[in-house]
């Protein structure tokens, strides 16, 4: 089980239902946590040293009629 990097409380993260991706909040102090990999678990503390700001491409053009 990871621990919360800024308090030490064990992060509840159930391996079989987090994927990468998914974001995981500290329940003690609110730190969130991106999972990045699950094979091993691997988080990253998302915060104010953010070094991953994508972009999201959210004007995707979807053609329908
Ligand atoms: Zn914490």
């Amino acid at each position: 089980m990871p621990c919360c990097t800024e308090c030490e409380n064990s992060l509840d993260v159930e391996l079989d239902e987090v994927e990468e991706g998914d974001v995981i909040a500290c329940e003690e102090c609110g730190t969130e946590y991106e999972v990045v990999g699950v094979e091993p678990l691997e988080l990253v503390r998302i915060g104010d040293d953010l070094d991953e700001d994508d972009e999201d491409p959210l004007d995707e053009e979807e053609e329908e009629e």
